[in-house]
């Protein structure tokens, strides 16, 4: 096949799994705008915040080199891949091909990084000389590679796993001691890929796409702890009620077609699902109708209504009924 025949194919047929947005940065996105302004634990949300949305933005600079890219061997990619071996693991973004696969693991950290092989750990040095040392990047991609030839084996497939660590600031200056692992920036990814050794196609075409389904089929997405689980402190200080899409007020009214705010006067038919969103993210578990009532400042029957027009898991009967979004 010519590289016009593969172009015309198009690009979205080799990525065969994309990258969401994490749950726990939308839970801690619920918990700042539920927090009254002064409460003493938002700066600690908004770091927590601001490192997570780090660390997505780094894992999407590596999406947009696979989605500009084309390789000329078949692959597929797959993107916050989430399996089960002996231990659950999770890979940032997986490359698989009928001869081989590449694990990357992204990093988005800033300052100056040392990687000491022994022991095995990541120091990170900044401008204000602030040191701070971090589990070995390279213990956990080496982990991750074999797990995942774990998963491989025991659906009788044998591939060659080789593992990358992909640094997604670019201004990173990096001294790196005694390591076999390549550390990349997301442009020399492509490079990286197109220099691995030629080997013997080891899969046919069946295998390799039943191999690529069932990878996309095992995965279960990474549900974080409730928020408030993880910042006790918050619980009792979330403020409750429908906000507004337009201008983010919190308490909009109930009518008969959707919600109005009092605010800005504009309507909604469904802003409701936001806020039942939200209180899943915040305290997690499930959710009675009573619940229900309190966080959208709502009467009973039109929280049976609601609750039963979302896509949740309903449990119990009656005045027993309970309700869960993520399991
Ligand atoms: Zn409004």
């Amino acid at each position: 096949m010519d590289r016009f025949s593969f172009i015309e194919k198009g690009m979205g047929n080799f990525i065969s799994k994309l990258r969401k947005e994490p749950l726990q940065l939308e839970g801690l996105y619920a918990a700042i705008r539920r927090l009254p302004l002064d409460h003493a634990a938002l700066p600690v949300l908004e770091t927590a915040c601001a490192s997570r949305k780090a660390g997505f933005g780094g894992e999407q600079q590596l999406d947009k080199v696979f989605e500009n890219y084309l390789f000329p061997m078949k692959y597929r990619v797959l993107h916050d891949v989430s399996l089960a071996s002996s231990t659950p693991f999770q890979i940032d973004s997986l490359f698989v091909t009928p001869t081989y696969a590449v694990v990357f693991e992204v990093k988005n950290i800033s300052g100056e990084l040392k990687i000491i092989n022994n022991p095995p750990q990541l120091i990170r040095v900044l401008n204000n000389g602030e040191v701070k040392g971090f589990n070995s990047l390279i213990t956990q991609v080496e982990n991750n590679c074999t797990l995942l030839q774990d998963w491989f084996h025991s659906r009788n497939i044998s591939l060659p796993i080789y593992g990358a660590i992909v640094l997604a600031y670019s201004k990173q200056r990096i001294e790196l001691f005694d390591t076999k692992t390549p550390f990349l920036f997301p442009n020399a990814v492509p490079n990286f890929i197109r220099n691995l050794p030629i080997a013997p196609q080891l899969l046919d075409e069946a295998t390799f796409s039943t191999l690529t389904n069932d990878l996309v089929k095992s995965h279960r997405e990474y549900i974080p702890p409730p928020i408030c689980l993880t910042y006790p402190e918050i619980k009792d200080k979330i403020l409750t009620g429908v906000a507004c899409p337009s201008c983010n007020f919190l308490g909009m009214q109930k009518y008969m077609k959707g919600w109005r705010c009092t605010q800005c006067s504009r309507t909604s038919p469904d802003a409701h699902k936001q806020a039942i969103r939200d209180w899943f993210l915040l305290y997690g578990g499930k959710m009675s109708n009573k619940d229900c009532c309190a966080f959208l400042h709502i009467r009973r029957q039109s929280a049976t209504r609601i609750l039963q027009g979302m896509d949740l898991r309903l449990e119990g009967a009656n005045r027993n009924r309970t309700y869960s979004m993520f399991i």
